[in-house]
């Protein structure tokens, strides 16, 4: 994607401005609470937050904010493993799609079948010392590589998503927001 023509919009915690595809879209429901708007397509008012505790926690602190989509401080919890949950669902029904479009490689991922901008996931932590290796030469050369959320059913311990994909961009960009979701945040 170009990202001189990618919509921008700011996040009402930390206040910066980012592409809106990487930013979460939250609007209200019939009950004035915040809900998260998964399809960033909901008519009506709403909101952005950066995919990180902090500016959840800095969106409750804004007035504005918390007078009209918050009632009490426990929401921002909610809304957090509401997210998180979404993402999960999303990322699973993409991995499926994946799969019966045949751009899905669960087999045993050797370093030269990975190119430059396929997404590789990985199952967990603890991965052999040949596959960190071979994970940071496919990082070098240009491939995406994510944790596979737990949750995610998968019988192979790596998984490769063809750059060729067509939902792949929008697997990655839901990778990346469940992955800052789960850990520390943005750090940029
Ligand atoms: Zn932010």
């Amino acid at each position: 994607m170009d990202s001189r023509n990618q919509p921008l919009r700011q996040c009402v915690g930390c206040r910066k401005v980012r592409p809106k595809a990487e930013l979460l879209r939250f609007v209200r429901n019939p009950s004035a609470e915040a809900v998260f708007d998964r399809e960033g397509r909901h008519e009506g008012r709403g909101f952005y937050l950066c995919p990180g505790e902090q500016c959840f926690a800095k969106a409750y602190k804004n007035k504005r904010i918390r007078n009209n989509y918050f009632r009490k401080r426990e929401q921002i919890n909610e809304l957090i493993y509401e997210v998180r949950e979404e993402l999960l669902k999303m990322i699973k029904k993409d991995l499926i799609r994946c799969k019966k479009m045949a751009y899905l490689m669960d087999g045993p991922c050797k370093e030269n079948s990975i190119r430059e901008d396929d997404l590789i996931l990985y199952l967990n932590d603890n991965l052999p010392e040949e596959k960190v290796e071979m994970h940071a030469a496919a990082r070098a050369g240009g491939a995406k590589i994510y944790r596979l959320p737990k949750g995610c059913e998968c019988n192979s311990p790596c998984l490769i998503v063809s750059k060729e994909c067509p939902i792949a961009p929008r697997l990655t960009m839901n990778l990346q927001k469940y992955d800052l979701l789960s850990s520390k945040g943005l750090a940029r």
